[in-house]
C-alpha cells in the first residue's frame, strides 16, 4: 500500500485515490492509525445509494427535539448539551459495528463544528451541529438524483439540484518520491468524504445502471447496456435470473405500475425537498422517515408487481399518495 508510505500525523481519514477508483484509506486518530480494508470508489458510492440512514434519522429527530430545550447558556443549558452529545456518541457506537468510517467520520464532524462554531452561543452551536447531520441526509438524496442522471447518459444539474453536494474543502497532500508526486487527501467529516468521492466518481465517468428488476443501481462489468444486476431477491434468485419472467412487464416501460412510481417518487423528493431543506424554516410537511418509509414500501411494491407476486391495482394503491 502506497499509503503506508506517506508520513501522516494529523487527525483524520487519510486517502489516496488511483486512477482506476482504487481507495487506500488510514485513520490517523490520537496517534493511532487503523488501516482500512481497500475498496474502490464504485462500491463506495453504490453502498451509499442503498444506504437507508433509518439510524440517522431518527436520531436527528430526537436531536431536533432535544436541541428546542437548550435556550440559553445557563447550568441546566450544558448538562442537557451534555446529554445531547453523549446521545451522538452513543449512536455512533452503535453504527461503528457496521461503519467503521461514518462512525468515525460523524464523530469527527460533530467536534469539528463545535471547535468551528466554538465563539457562538451554545444554542447556535447545538443547531450547527444539526445542520451539519442533516447534511448527510441531503447528500444521498443527491447522490439518487446524480446516478440517475448518469444511468440516462443525462446531464446533471449541479447549480440547482446539487446544493449540498456541489462543493467541500479537504486537505491535500503532495508527496514527492523517485517515481512521481503522490497526492493524498485527508477528510475530517463525513461530508466531505463522500463529497470528494462523489465527485471523484463522476470524474472517472464509470457506466451506471439501474436494475430494472430491483430498482438499484449498479455497474455493469462489461461496456454492454446490462438491464439487471447481480444482487439476489428474496426468492432467492438473482435480478439477472428472475430477468425472464418479468421482462413482458418491462418490454414497455410505459407500463403503469413504473411510470407512476417514478412520478410519485419525483413528487415526494419535491416535498422533502421543499419543506426540510434547512435554510428554510417552514412548517415540515413531509420529513425523512416519512419519505422513507414510503420510497420502501412503493419500492416493494413496484418490484413485487414486475415480478408478479402482485396486481397492478394493489402495487398502485401502495405506490399512489395524495
Ligand atoms: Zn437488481
Amino acid at each position: 500500500m502506497l499509503i503506508n508510505d506517506l508520513p501522516m500525523k494529523l487527525q483524520g481519514l487519510h486517502m489516496i485515490i488511483h486512477d482506476n477508483g482504487d481507495l487506500e484509506r488510514v485513520i490517523v486518530d490520537d496517534e493511532k492509525e487503523y488501516e482500512l480494508p481497500p475498496t474502490n470508489l464504485k462500491e463506495v458510492i453504490i453502498d451509499l445509494s442503498e444506504m437507508r440512514h433509518d439510524g440517522y434519522i431518527i436520531l436527528l429527530q430526537t436531536l431536533e427535539q432535544m436541541s428546542k430545550d437548550i435556550k440559553g447558556e445557563s447550568k441546566e443549558d450544558y448538562a442537557k448539551a451534555e446529554r445531547f452529545l453523549r446521545l451522538v456518541d452513543d449512536a455512533c457506537n452503535a453504527i461503528e459495528e457496521n461503519d467503521f468510517v461514518l462512525a468515525y467520520l460523524t464523530k469527527s464532524l460533530v467536534e469539528g463544528t463545535l471547535f468551528f462554531y466554538a465563539s457562538e452561543d451554545l444554542p447556535t452551536q447545538i443547531d450547527c451541529v444539526i445542520q451539519n447531520l442533516n447534511h448527510i441526509l441531503f447528500i444521498s438524496l443527491e447522490l439518487d438524483y446524480i446516478l440517475t442522471q448518469m444511468s440516462k447518459g443525462e446531464n446533471i444539474d449541479f447549480e440547482n439540484k446539487c446544493i449540498h453536494t456541489r462543493f467541500c474543502e479537504v486537505n491535500q497532500s503532495f508527496y514527492r518520491t523517485n517515481d512521481g508526486v503522490q497526492i493524498g487527501y485527508r477528510v475530517q467529516s463525513v461530508n466531505e468524504y463522500y463529497i470528494l468521492l462523489i465527485h471523484k466518481f463522476i470524474e472517472l465517468n464509470p457506466m451506471v445502471s439501474r436494475c430494472q428488476a430491483c430498482n438499484r443501481f449498479f455497474i455493469p462489468k462489461t461496456k454492454k447496456k446490462t438491464l439487471y444486476c447481480d444482487r439476489v431477491l428474496k426468492t432467492g434468485k438473482t435480478c439477472k435470473e428472475a430477468a425472464p419472467a418479468i421482462k413482458h412487464k418491462l418490454e414497455s416501460m410505459k407500463d403503469e405500475v413504473i411510470c407512476v412510481f417514478d412520478k410519485e417518487k419525483n413528487k415526494m423528493y419535491k416535498r422533502l425537498e421543499r419543506t426540510t431543506d434547512f435554510n428554510s424554516n417552514t412548517e415540515k410537511s413531509l420529513n425523512y422517515s416519512d419519505y422513507y418509509a414510503w420510497l420502501d414500501k412503493a419500492t416493494e411494491a413496484r418490484n413485487n408487481y414486475i415480478q408478479g407476486n402482485v396486481t397492478k391495482e394493489q402495487a398502485l394503491k401502495i405506490i399512489k399518495v395524495d
